[in-house]
């Protein structure tokens, strides 16, 4: 392994020898005076992809001169709209064609896969989940509880030890194996929107089933970002948001993985709509539910066209680059960034700031937290005027994403120099 550097030539270097250079060329970044942008809050909301405004643009046209008519005759029918994503969004989740569709939002999604995979019977009621979750999905874990009947204290969380940042996954385990037969279903992030921890969703997922609960997982920060093989690692269910490492408009679509072994399970409950209604029967508009087969059979309404343009749009360049090229570059430009921060660290040895995120690359994705101490919001303030998007979090964090699609080592680098100035 040659050795990182922290100069500009070196960074220069790194980004003609990426195989993904070409791929900022698809994206826009905001302005921000005249300075030049190191965009890291794609795992807040990812850049416009730059072709997005014409398929939106040509979805507006279709509607201006079919009318109603454009379910049918405009150039990618609204009919059928979502089925051309599903594809693409299955490669980038590991998953078949069957077991996922793009539709609704995800916190939305979080609460229909419960309806159906949260079944508190019995003393099997409990679900674990990690402490201090992102707000939506502790909020849907409670009021699911309550939807049952249950109190607060059948949701058991998970936290770091003392002193620690980290969840440890021995102590997953030992917690999974003491709550046995009272544990109805685990729902994890995928990577911890806060400290960037990944957890081993395949190992998780078999703990889960061992003891004989379901297992589902948030995707919110994983998806497009993280490899991952839902179906090889025969997880339940997920659902992750277009908008942050998927780049698909604020508040973009979801998508949602029901694993295939339910794919014509009938038996499972849903709240159901016509969207997910047997498409071949759909307009016979007769009473009686008879879902679609597979994920599809989770849809409640008919697909939102325009926000979906944008999703093909940006599900289009993660199809041409491929995940296993994303995720190589992820873990060398995560790296890389890494090495700067440290550099810039033990150059300022009066400053203190510690990385929360994992320093195993097989532990992390493409994000960074780090917690400052005592100034930490003023160190972000004076960052974020020298044109660095990052994102800081409550009481003293800043979670910076350098996303493999668009951002480049010249980005790692100028990065190092704000926060040096910034220090200074
Ligand atoms: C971003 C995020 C959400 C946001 O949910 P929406 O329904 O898209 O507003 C929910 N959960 C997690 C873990 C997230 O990271």
């Amino acid at each position: 392994m040659f050795k990182f550097q922290n100069c500009l030539d070196f960074a220069k270097k790194m980004d003609e020898n990426d195989e993904l250079k070409s791929y900022r060329e698809k994206f826009i970044f905001p302005c921000f005076k005249d300075k030049p942008v190191v965009y890291f809050s794609g795992n807040s909301l990812g850049l416009q992809p730059k072709k997005a405004a014409l398929y939106v643009q040509e979805e507006l046209e279709d509607w201006a001169s079919f009318g109603v008519e454009g379910h049918l005759l405009s150039r990618r029918p609204w009919y059928s709209y979502h089925e051309q994503l599903t594809e693409m969004a299955a490669a980038i989740v590991g998953a078949k064609p069957i077991e996922v569709v793009v539709t609704h939002s995800l916190t939305t999604n979080l609460h229909l896969l419960m309806v159906s995979f949260y079944r508190p019977q019995g003393k099997r009621t409990k679900i674990l989940c990690e402490a201090k979750a992102f707000p939506s999905d502790q909020y849907v874990l409670e009021s699911q509880l309550l939807f049952h009947g249950l109190s607060k204290d059948h949701l058991v969380e998970i936290s770091p030890r003392k002193g620690e940042n980290l969840i440890r996954e021995e102590d997953l385990q030992t917690l999974i194996e003491q709550l046995g037969d009272e544990l109805a279903l685990i729902m994890i992030g995928g990577v911890n929107y806060y400290t960037g921890q990944l957890f081993d969703m395949k190992r998780i997922t078999a703990l889960g089933h061992s003891v004989g609960a379901k297992v589902g997982f948030d995707l919110a920060h994983a998806a497009g970002n993280i490899n991952l093989e839902l179906h090889e690692w025969g997880v339940d269910f997920a659902a992750w948001c277009g908008y942050k490492y998927l780049n698909s408009s604020p508040g973009g679509v979801s998508g949602i993985f029901v694993h295939e072994r339910y794919a014509f399970d009938l038996s499972l409950p849903r709240f159901a709509g016509w969207w997910g209604y047997d498409k071949t029967k759909r307009f016979k508009m007769e009473a009686g539910f008879e879902p679609m087969p597979g994920a599809e059979g989770w849809q409640l309404s008919n697909a939102p066209v325009l926000t979906m343009a944008v999703h093909l749009a940006a599900l289009e360049i993660f199809h041409q680059a491929g995940m296993k090229a994303i995720g190589e570059k992820r873990d060398s430009l995560t790296s890389y960034l890494e090495y700067i921060i440290d550099d810039v660290s033990t150059r300022n040895n009066s400053c203190s700031f510690e990385l929360i995120t994992p320093r195993d690359k097989t532990k992390r994705g493409s994000q960074l937290s780090i917690s400052v101490k005592g100034q930490g919001k003023s160190l972000f303030d004076a960052i974020s005027k020298e044109g660095v998007f990052a994102d800081w979090r409550e009481p003293n964090v800043i979670r910076l994403a350098p996303a493999p699609l668009y951002n480049s080592y010249e980005d790692c680098f100028r990065f190092g120099e704000v926060l040096q100035t910034a220090i200074q």
